[in-house]
């Protein structure tokens, strides 16, 4: 195994995840099928104590993309390699083995909770469930997260969620995501639902726990501000595709592809003096059924060309970064 390789907590080839759609049963019969392209033939690893961004618009996949990841989906095609073993190609026991290993923070805690279940229960479950420790063990083991989830255990440990405030609802699904000390974790816009002055709590605990427990994300956002707060590299999703993958500091200093330059663009800038340059995508996102022909962005890109309506670009290499742009062929501009 080379030093690249070791690295890599997944690596991620050639995945596809389309949902069929419901067809009227007069073309039930008919062989062709339309299919939502949501995750369209995606190439990237995420290295050991990492955390990957993934932003884009709504409806761009970002989402199918981290369910995928974690089999919550089974992928349409392509290879899911988590420290080796393919995710894409196992199930039942084997699948249920694995689980411990990854887990999701979903957006809206109250509906990640059950109404019913205590706190310390809820928190307990996924040690129940992976047969980890006795009774007793199990309950030291909820204390100990509470406390590093800032909750104290006494107050906390019997409540239901519906006592609890958003902030705290959302510290206790991170306390149950990672109490079985998984590898990897799928945050996925854990901080959309809550006050902008709860968020950055929320943001520098995942950063806490990442540090402490030695965990490695897929940080799910179309929040740039978090992304960059948080994130150590970003790949950034346009209609089931990735388009640009770099590291924070340079995707935020100079984006490349011109769909990064309009998100990079829309992040506000706190001196209201500094002029930004405006990059306004033209038009509506297209439909994840009819994706178009070429770039799927040169409906809406200010720089189209011909070229780019009818050849689909790579993520290829530039200057240390990967980005899917005719702009950067090796000749130059078209
Ligand atoms: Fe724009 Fe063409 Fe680059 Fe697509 S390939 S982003 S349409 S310039």
């Amino acid at each position: 195994m080379d030093q690249e390789k070791q690295t890599q907590l997944l690596s991620v080839r050639n995945l596809k995840k389309y949902f069929p759609l419901k067809v009227s049963w007069l073309k039930a019969f008919s062989k062709e099928r339309s299919y939502v392209r949501a995750v369209d033939d995606l190439s990237f690893e995420i290295k050991y104590g990492e955390t990957l961004g993934l932003v884009g618009e709504s409806g761009s996949g970002k989402t199918t993309v981290g369910r995928t990841l974690i089999r919550l989906e089974s992928p349409t095609d392509g290879h899911i390699l988590f420290e080796d073993v393919d995710l894409a190609k196992i199930s039942g026991e084997s699948l249920r083995v694995k689980r411990q290993h990854f887990q999701m923070i979903f957006q809206d805690p109250m509906a990640s909770l059950n109404p019913y279940m205590r706190v310390g229960n809820a928190i307990g479950h996924p040690l129940k469930i992976h047969h980890i420790g006795n009774k007793s063990e199990r309950k030291m083991h909820v204390y100990e997260i509470l406390n590093k989830v800032g909750l104290p255990p006494e107050e906390f440990y019997n409540r239901f969620p519906r006592h609890l405030s958003g902030g705290q609802r959302q510290r206790v699904v991170i306390a149950r995501a990672v109490i079985t000390s998984p590898k990897f974790v799928v945050a996925d816009e854990v901080t959309a639902m809550l006050d902008v002055s709860i968020r950055s709590q929320i943001l520098k605990l995942l950063i806490e726990m990442k540090n402490e427990l030695g965990l490695t994300y897929l940080f799910i956002t179309h929040d740039l501000a978090s992304a960059k707060y948080i994130c150590d590299r970003i790949a950034v999703m346009y209609l089931g595709k990735i388009v640009e993958i770099a590291k924070t500091y340079d995707i935020f200093k100079e984006p490349l592809h011109p769909y990064t330059k309009i998100l990079m663009a829309s992040v506000p800038v706190p001196d209201p003096k500094m002029k930004t340059k405006k990059f306004i995508p033209t038009g509506e996102i297209p439909s994840p059924i009819n994706i178009p022909s070429g770039c799927r962005f040169h409906p809406r890109c200010p720089y189209a060309t011909k070229t780019c309506s009818k050849i689909e670009p790579e993520l290829k290499d530039v200057n240390g970064r990967l980005v899917a742009c005719h702009l950067y062929d090796q000749n130059g501009k078209n």
